[in-house]
């Protein structure tokens, strides 16, 4: 994710004098990564009503073929423990969704396929919001239960470790409604209602405020859509578009599938008048962008970079590791982009070079190669912000990158700052996580070489692309790669607050 920053784009624009009025900052940002806090709602029992005990039993006791189990209520991020669920794997989800944009109503019916981990008696979904109108497990109705974000589903009849399941929730309303979003920021807002359209973001924990969902980015999953709307509105998601069915009565449903695994924060939904422009990049990886009608042509102009970017990146991290990319812009003025699988979302007034570039990295880091805990954040964003000054370095010629690092280091030593691969779940979009990140990646070029380096980072890709990643397996395939014994350098770097020298280039904290 990029969000608009006041230091995000200081070297950029000092270096290439570039007129992007979007860069103006007129208010602070405010960051609020903390665990989303639904309102007060309804604690509700399908078929029963009046139970309000206690539903996030943690497992007391080993499960067991004769002693199964309720699954666990989280799957134990350090820094979100809430997040996500134990006791099964979600394989795949199918998203039958019926959209109203104008009052902004949904009614939906989300299978998801999954297979048990452990031998179990319930197991939980995270959900906000909504009313949910029936619940079944294998075809047959089952009972549930309600308390926070937590959905709770009774199984019909326990469940042995390693069996397949297929949960459908059937649900409706308004997504948001009854629920406290006043400490949310708007990428993490999920189902974005702006009147003529819908964008959807949700990092780190969105997702769940319109579809039920196996909430933490290490369950990735394969995605189906079918998203009816009102003509002429049209729907972008992930993948690829498979159909367009006409649905009676002016409505049409547009069918999408992502055949890779995906973090459940990196789903999207573009809905609204779009045009949707095709090109390929020289390579001939496929690009479709979907523009909102009333989206100035000069700010589409800016993706007309994109295809050159992606065969680049692709030269150094390794090929471009999905079906087709794009952007969806949007015609409100976000103050983010988010690097949505495939469909990276941006609003009317955060389009650049910088963040585009940012966006498409993503793809490779943090969407193919996916965070392992929101503690390892810097291994998205370090390595996508770093990314973008290679496509500078790239693009503009070597002296750059000299002057960008030096910048940041400045930037960087002006002010105290927590590690990047533990900057805390308060600061999970801080300075430290992209422009410290980054220059941990510079630093680590400067101390293995130019070859090791870039082998580092194909490799890193190459061995976890479609899965999950941790700094520990970060550092594993670096030290492995250039044979190095870098246990210091990374230790400094990534967990120390002192922000180290550079000697290489002749940067030192105490000098500034
Ligand atoms: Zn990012």
């Amino acid at each position: 994710m990029s969000k608009n920053r006041a230091r995000l784009l200081l070297v950029t624009t000092l270096l290439l004098a570039a007129s992007l009025a979007c860069q103006t900052i007129t208010q602070a940002f405010t960051v609020e990564t903390d665990r989303l806090t639904p309102a007060a709602s309804p604690t509700s029992v399908g078929g029963q009503s009046g139970n309000d005990g206690p539903v996030n039993t943690p497992l007391a006791e080993e499960a067991s073929p004769d002693n199964p189990q309720p699954g666990a209520a989280g799957f134990g991020d350090p820094y979100y423990p809430n997040f996500g669920n134990g006791g099964y794997d979600a394989l795949h989800y199918i998203i039958v969704l019926d959209a109203e944009i104008g009052p902004n109503t949904i009614t939906a019916e989300v299978t998801m396929q999954a297979a048990a981990l452990e031998d179990l008696t319930s197991l939980n979904l995270d959900f906000v919001g909504l009313e949910v109108d029936r619940v079944a497990v294998d075809g047959v109705e089952a009972q549930y239960k309600r308390s926070g974000g937590e959905l709770t589903i009774y199984l019909p009849a326990p469940l042995s470790a390693g069996e397949a399941i297929s949960v459908s929730v059937a649900y409706h309303g308004t997504p948001g409604r009854g629920v406290d979003l006043s400490s949310r920021p708007e990428y993490e807002i999920g189902w974005g209602h702006y009147g003529e359209g819908v964008y959807i973001a949700g990092e780190p924990g969105g997702a769940s405020s319109w579809y039920p969902v196996n909430e933490h980015p290490s369950d990735k999953a394969t995605y189906e859509y079918h998203i009816t709307v009102d003509d002429p509105n049209v729907v972008g998601a992930n993948g690829l578009l498979q159909e367009t069915i006409p649905a009676g009565d002016g409505e049409t449903t547009y069918v999408w599938a992502s055949v890779h695994p995906m973090g459940s924060y990196l789903t999207t939904l573009a809905i609204g008048e779009f045009d949707l422009e095709t090109s390929q990049s020289p390579e001939g990886v496929l690009i479709r962008n979907y523009f909102e009608e009333s989206i100035a042509q000069s700010s589409r102009n800016e993706f007309d970079v994109t295809g050159e970017m992606l065969d680049y990146f692709a030269s150094l991290f390794g090929p471009y590791p999905f079906e087709a990319y794009g952007v969806a812009v949007h015609d409100t003025p976000l103050g983010f982009a988010l690097e949505t699988q495939t469909l990276s979302v941006f609003g009317s007034w955060f389009i650049n070079e910088e963040v585009i570039a940012h966006e498409l990295a993503h793809m490779w880091f943090g969407d193919s190669v996916t965070l392992a805990t929101w503690q390892d954040i810097w291994l998205n964003e370090g390595f996508a912000t770093y990314a973008s000054w290679l496509w500078y370095e790239h693009a503009y010629g070597d002296g750059i990158m000299d002057d960008i690092v030096n910048d940041y280091y400045d930037v960087m030593a002006s002010f105290p700052h927590q590690p990047p691969a533990d900057p805390g779940a308060d600061n999970l979009f801080s300075d430290t996580v992209y422009t410290r990140g980054a220059l941990a990646l510079h630093a680590l070029r400067l101390e293995v070489g130019e070859d090791s380096f870039f082998d580092i980072l194909y490799t890193y890709h190459e061995t976890y692309k479609y899965g999950n990643a941790s700094t520990a397996d970060f550092m594993a395939v670096a030290q492995a790669v250039s044979g190095q014994d870098l246990g210091d350098f990374f230790q400094a770097w990534l967990y120390e607050t002192e922000l180290p020298d550079i000697p290489q280039l002749g940067l030192s904290a105490d000098d500034f």
